[in-house]
């Protein structure tokens, strides 16, 4: 009842608007995002690629694998993402990072333990995908630390974005894979963690979008020489082709604005 009536107060002398939508907000304290833009979340629609997740075409091919996992497999083992980069869901995303509404993390991480069970499960630890200490420090938070937090598993913050390196937009397709290799790195503390306590685990790196998988693809790997067992991916959401058999557009690439 109290609920009912301080958030009656709010939407009529502050009229609060969704952060995605700008719809007066029927109960602002509940939620920065109206139920509307929760509900029109696009979602991945089967069939899927058993390992990294991605739709496969409409023309199925043969076997449970996308045409880019059967060509060069990825260093994770699973990958999943709880919806489409696109409509409400790229703009709850943009105003959860941009612009610093740092109360989404934890309804995206709710959505993304739902979305992600099957990578969750079994697992040591998620290890949340770096930010380069001086983007921390412009934008004030990690977004994925923020939702490696509500995914209810320990956090292991092992690994280190050692190279700002130039926006991957800027580079030609080629060096961009290169460009984002080179940028990460196991963290080294006064403890000596880090490597050690690698060894042999199930970890699941968490980000918030997935769009080439370069930056996924580079942290697994350093994951990998660090004596990692096995590296899972998990996102709030990733970047899909329209459905004709193409490979994905090519979009920004995951590291040209972090
Ligand atoms: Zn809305
Ligand atoms: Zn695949």
């Amino acid at each position: 009842m109290i609920a009912v009536a301080a958030n009656a107060f709010v939407r009529i002398f502050l009229a609060p608007s969704c952060a995605a939508c700008d719809a007066v907000l029927d109960a602002p304290l509940a939620s920065p995002v109206c139920a509307a833009c929760w509900r029109a979340i696009p979602a991945l629609s089967p069939p899927c690629c058993v390992r990294c997740g991605d739709a496969l075409p409409s023309r199925q091919l043969p076997g449970p694998l996308c045409a880019r996992c059967r060509r060069h497999a990825p260093v994770f083992t699973l990958a999943r993402s709880a919806g489409v980069y696109d409509g409400s869901l790229r703009k709850i995303i943009h105003a959860f990072k941009y612009e610093g509404r740092r109360v989404l993390a934890e309804p995206l991480a709710r959505l993304m333990k739902d979305a992600g069970a099957p990578v969750l499960a079994g697992a040591d630890a998620v290890v949340p995908v770096p930010l380069h200490p001086w983007r921390a420090m412009q934008r004030g938070f990690n977004q994925a630390d923020d939702l490696a937090r509500g995914l209810g598993l320990p956090v292991w913050r092992v690994l280190a974005r050692t190279r700002h390196g130039p926006p991957q937009a800027e580079l030609p397709a080629a060096r961009r894979h290169a460009n984002v290799r080179a940028a990460y790195g196991v963290r080294t503390t006064l403890l000596g963690l880090g490597a050690p306590m690698l060894r042999n685990r199930v970890v699941v790196l968490v980000d918030d979008v997935m769009t080439t998988g370069a930056t996924l693809e580079a942290c697994g790997r350093v994951l990998v020489n660090a004596g990692v067992r096995s590296v899972r991916a998990l996102t709030i959401a990733r970047a899909v082709a329209p459905r004709s058999g193409q490979p994905r557009p090519r979009r920004r690439p995951d590291a040209a604005r972090r």
